[in-house]
Parts: C-alpha cells; sequence; structure tokens
C-alpha cells in the first residue's frame, strides 16, 4: 500500500475526515505554501490521539495544523499530514474562574467569551490571531501578558490517549513550550480571577487599537517572523536601523509599517520569503554580530 493508501485507511477506520492534496495557501496567514499530501479533521479528542499515534505507528509525518498564523510553509509538495483541530465540538466549559476549552478553538473568541463573564487574566492575548492550541505551542504573549500564566493544566495526546499535564510539569519560555512537533495539544484548562467585563473589554479594546496603528493587521502576515534577541532590543528596530523596510523579493515585502513583518501579495511564493528572511538575517549578522532566530515555525 502507497502512503495515500496507507493515511486513507487510518482516517476511515477512525471515521476521520481527510482532504487530500490541499494547497497550503488556504490555511496560512502568509498565503503562501505548497500542496499538502492531506489534512484530517478528527471530531473528538479521543480520535485525535489515536489518529497520531496511528500516523506515528505507520511511520507517517504529520503536523498539527492551528490556524496557520505563525506558519511559513514551503513551495512545491508536502509529503505529511496536517492534522486540524478545528472540528472539535465548539465547547468551552466555564466553572468559577477557571474555563476549560479544545485547541482547536480560536484564541480571541476565548478572550471575549472570558471578558463576558468577568474573567480577567489573558485580555492582552486578544490581539492574537490563531487557536488555542498554537497559542500553547508557541507560548503566545502580547501586552505583557503569556498564555502559559494562565495555564492551569494542558490536555495532549500520548500513545493513543487523552493525557492531562499539570502546569508544574511544562517547561515554558518566551514564544517557547517543551512541546515538541510530534505532540499534539488538545485542550487546555486557564485559573483567570474575577475582573468587571466593563474594565476588561475596555482594555482588550485599547490594545486592538494600538494593534491596528503599529501593525500591518489587515495585510497578509504571520506576525512577528523573527523572535527579540533580548535585552529590551527589539528586532523590528534593528531591521529598521539598517534601512530595510520597504524591502521587496517578488510577492513578499518587508513590512514598511512594521519591520518584523513581512507581507505578501497574492503572487508571493514561500521562496520569496525566504529570501528576504536570508537577508535580514545576513545583514543583522554582519552588522550587528546578532544572530535572529526564527518566530515562525517552518515546514520544509
Ligand atoms: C497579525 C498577526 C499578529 C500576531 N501577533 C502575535 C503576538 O502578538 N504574539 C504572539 O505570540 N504571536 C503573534 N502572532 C503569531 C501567531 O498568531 C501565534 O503564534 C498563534 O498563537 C499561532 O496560532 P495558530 O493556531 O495560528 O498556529 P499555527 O500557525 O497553525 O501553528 C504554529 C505552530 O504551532 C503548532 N500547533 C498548532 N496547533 C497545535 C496543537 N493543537 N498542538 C500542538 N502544536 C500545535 C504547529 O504545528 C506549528 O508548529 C501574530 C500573527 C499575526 C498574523
Amino acid at each position: 500500500m502507497g502512503m495515500t493508501d496507507v493515511i486513507g485507511k487510518i482516517c476511515a477506520d477512525l471515521e476521520v475526515e481527510a482532504r487530500r492534496n490541499q494547497p497550503m495557501r488556504h490555511f496560512t496567514s502568509l498565503k503562501t505554501g505548497g500542496v499538502i499530501s492531506c489534512i484530517a479533521y478528527p471530531d473528538t479528542r479521543e480520535k485525535a490521539a489515536k489518529l497520531v499515534h496511528a500516523l506515528d505507528e505507520a511511520g507517517i509525518a504529520w503536523s498539527p495544523l492551528g490556524y496557520g498564523t505563525n506558519l511559513l510553509v514551503k513551495d512545491g509538495e508536502i509529503q505529511r499530514v496536517a492534522v486540524s483541530l478545528r472540528l472539535l465540538e465548539d465547547l468551552l466549559v466555564f466553572d468559577g474562574t477557571r474555563v476549560h476549552v479544545h485547541a482547536g478553538y480560536s484564541l480571541p473568541r476565548l478572550v471575549n467569551a472570558c471578558a463576558d463573564r468577568g474573567m480577567s487574566g489573558i485580555e492582552g492575548l486578544a490581539p492574537i490571531p490563531g487557536s488555542v492550541g498554537g497559542a500553547v505551542k508557541m507560548n503566545a504573549g502580547s501586552h505583557g501578558y503569556e498564555i502559559a500564566d494562565a495555564i492551569e493544566t494542558v490536555d495532549i495526546a500520548r500513545a493513543g490517549k487523552v493525557v492531562t499535564l499539570e502546569r508544574g510539569e511544562i517547561d515554558f519560555s518566551y514564544r517557547h513550550s517543551p512541546f515538541t512537533s510530534r505532540e499534539l495539544v488538545l485542550g487546555i484548562t486557564l485559573q483567570l480571577k474575577p475582573g468587571a467585563p466593563e474594565e476588561i473589554k475596555a482594555e482588550i479594546q485599547q490594545y486592538r487599537k494600538h494593534r491596528s496603528a503599529t501593525q500591518p493587521v489587515r495585510d497578509n502576515s504571520a506576525g512577528c517572523i523573527f523572535k527579540n534577541p533580548g535585552n529590551g532590543v527589539t528586532t523590528g528596530r534593528i531591521i529598521d536601523e539598517l534601512g530595510l523596510k520597504g524591502m521587496t523579493h517578488g510577492g513578499a515585502t518587508i513590512s514598511p509599517l512594521h519591520a518584523n513583518f513581512i507581507v505578501t501579495d497574492g503572487s508571493a511564493q514561500a521562496g520569496d520569503i525566504f529570501s528576504l528572511i536570508d537577508v535580514i538575517r545576513t545583514r543583522v549578522a554582519e552588522e550587528r554580530g546578532i544572530d535572529l532566530e526564527l518566530e515562525v515555525e517552518v515546514w520544509e
């Protein structure tokens, strides 16, 4: 049996929807990337855990796919299965100041739902597009908030089962979680604190307004391309000082509004973005002696 048949059989046996040969430009906010063998959509956590275990056992490469807002996928053929949790039941469970949510849920929607209920602790994450699972994997953060700060437990897939990890067992750091590319986050429980809904919503509004003024939020991008190097220095500032804003390769441009963003038009190839990344890295290394680390995740 070829790889495609094996994937088809695994998905059929588990009753998981499988869509073959999908263009990743439709699943990433950069609107680039080649064609992936399959995107699988389990509709329960249990099926998701069994699916990735079966793929592992069969030696088939797979990757978790959130909303593609931090992903740079290569051009051409991508031989792997992307596992999307978008079809998991749309469920938020509130329990006092705790909320339990599945990994396919939208992070901005979660923040809004908590604000409506007067639950505070994640309002700074409101402008971050993407799924809850992607936010956990990236330890997404902004405006002094990080998702890790509110996490009580994380459910992940292990050996075909759903396993719950306590926050103390998970070593988060700046834009980093210990979860490997072969681990699937299925859900989280957050511990929040009570607050006044109107105040929380006002704070969220302020963050969103600040974003629209300082970042190209209406263009195709993946947010910041590089991590900040530390010591309070921002990568955007360094790239700006080197005069690289506005540089264009093919359909990709270093944003004139925020130099750590690469924005694309409909014609862009992933290769255009990779070549801008090379230029930035080389110039920053030569002129500032800093080895920039990517913040975006690359699928090659
Ligand atoms: C305009 C804009 C602004 C942004 N601003 C910010 C910001 O302020 N702060 C910030 O931190 N980020 C920011 N981002 C980046 C991005 O939104 C976050 O990293 C987000 O958390 C990614 O979520 P996602 O669902 O889109 O993940 P994806 O892009 O789909 O995936 C990212 C990585 O997470 C993995 N992953 C996805 N789901 C799971 C899962 N269930 N289990 C395990 N791994 C998983 C993927 O395999 C991949 O490695 C911004 C992006 C854009 C486009």
